[in-house]
């Protein structure tokens, strides 16, 4: 019997897999300096967790979670996105009674039961970072820049950063009677999605992406028609920081996002690749206020954002062509004949102890195919042992993109490739 992937999953192997890791270490070191801390909890939570947080007026919550009973009856969730659990996480640890802000960053699979597509997977990783105890425009346009740079850090140059504010909690409410006062003869006529949305969250309608719908959403009337003069203050003074950063954004004001507990800045971060590709927004975020008493812990604003690490991946691929990384190794040692198997073989546990990614083929074969096998695993470096090299302790080491090859010694070995690969720069040394 063949098993199959089930729909909406996918492998990664090789340079795929490769870059994925990569973008979370890279995501993770870029929010260590700004003061994040690692947070990891658990893939599933107590369905109950989601529905309160994310909002039973989400698509999310509607029709998108795995949801199941366990052996004991409990009602389970798989996390749709992490936020609600780290929520969870800082109320059940109570962590929200250290210095605040809470800073911290996270990077897991969530899990939604959505139509499969280009850039829309049923489980899919999220990193993300979530900013928690204060209200201050400036944690805003910190968690924003920091979403922003970590995207052109890793070679989003031309990144559309989409931003829009949703008030306070008044100026939302006021917005929503007009809304719903200007939908009410169209409905009819809309996706059976946004006549749920007009019932549970009028809002969420000008987040449709149905072409027809679109045409409708258009003319709708404008948040910005309905903000306090402190919710304008607020949206400013964030408009004012990014200038000051030299951050680009383009205003969006039918930009919502599709979790319920957004309030005041929502933002999302799109790339169109030059071949057009354009696989949505690679990463969103807001500020909330009221999720962390929602799920039972004190009244603090937040702000965070969720990257989607294949989407991200994805469009990194198309950007980077040829460059985009594969899979390599430092050195593939190469050994002639049975007598110098077990020698080559300590030497590559010892190197590999001093952190070099060193391979050897443990079966007798040719020089050519050894050869060919140290390309096919884009090794930088083959080290060639024969009996005679055996015997000197003193070895070729052959550059595999120059072909070039020096004589060295077993003494100076690890010195000698810590300056060839260590400082990648083998030409510079000769
Ligand atoms: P979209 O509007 O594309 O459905 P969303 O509003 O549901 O996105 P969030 O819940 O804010 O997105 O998730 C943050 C990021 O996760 C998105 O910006 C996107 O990059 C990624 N993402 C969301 N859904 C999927 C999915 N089904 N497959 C892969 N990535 C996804
Ligand atoms: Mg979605």
């Amino acid at each position: 019997m063949e098993y199959q992937i089930q729909r909406g999953t996918y492998d990664a192997y090789d340079e795929e897999a490769l870059n994925l890791k990569k973008l979370e270490e890279i995501f993770s070191s870029i929010a260590s300096t700004y003061g994040y801390n690692y947070i990891k909890t658990p893939t599933y939570e107590q369905t109950e967790l989601f529905t309160r947080s994310v909002g039973e007026s989400s698509d999310i919550v509607n029709k998108e979670m795995f949801t199941f009973l366990d052996k004991g009856g409990r009602n389970i969730s798989l996390r749709p996105e992490l936020t609600a659990g780290v929520m969870r996480a800082i109320v059940t640890n109570k962590l929200y009674a250290r210095d605040l802000p809470l800073k911290n960053f996270y990077c897991g699979n969530v899990f939604r039961y959505e139509r499969p597509q280009q850039g829309r997977y049923r489980e899919f990783l999220q990193f993300g970072v979530e900013c928690v105890g204060i209200n201050n425009y400036f944690h805003d346009v910190e968690t924003i820049s920091l979403g922003y740079k970590s995207l052109k850090f890793v070679g989003f140059s031309h990144l559309i950063l989409k931003i829009n504010t949703l008030g306070d909690e008044s100026s939302r409410e006021n917005y929503k009677i007009a809304l719903r006062d200007y939908f009410k003869d169209k409905i009819s006529c809309m996706c059976p999605d946004c006549q749920r949305r007009f019932e549970t969250n009028v809002l969420r309608i000008l987040d449709c992406k149905v072409e027809e719908d679109q045409k409708i959403i258009k003319d709708a009337p404008k948040i910005n028609s309905y903000l306090s003069q402190e919710a304008k203050d607020y949206f400013q003074n964030v408009l004012d920081l990014l200038d000051e950063q030299s951050i680009e954004y383009v205003i969006d004001d039918t930009l919502v996002r599709g979790l319920d507990y957004y309030s005041q800045v929502v933002f999302e971060y799109h790339y169109i690749a030059s071949d057009g590709t354009n696989l949505g927004a690679i990463g969103a975020g807001g500020h909330y206020d009221n999720l962390l008493s929602d799920v039972g812990g004190p009244k603090l604003s937040s702000v965070g954002f969720a990257f989607g690490l294949e989407r991200i991946n994805a469009l990194l691929k198309i950007i980077e062509g040829e460059k985009y990384e594969k899979p390599n190794i430092d050195l593939y040692i190469i050994h002639l004949g049975e007598e110098t198997k077990q020698y080559s073989f300590l030497l590559m546990q010892e190197l590999r102890e001093a952190f070099f990614k060193v391979d050897m083929c443990l079966e007798e074969k040719s020089i050519k195919s050894q050869l060919k096998l140290a390309i096919r695993k884009n090794a930088k470096f083959a080290l060639i042992i024969g009996s005679e090299e055996m015997q000197k302790n003193c070895f070729n080491l052959k550059n595999l993109n120059t072909q070039e090859q020096i004589e060295i010694s077993y003494e100076n070995l690890i010195d000698k490739l810590d300056e060839v690969i260590g400082l990648g720069d083998y030409e510079d040394e000769k």
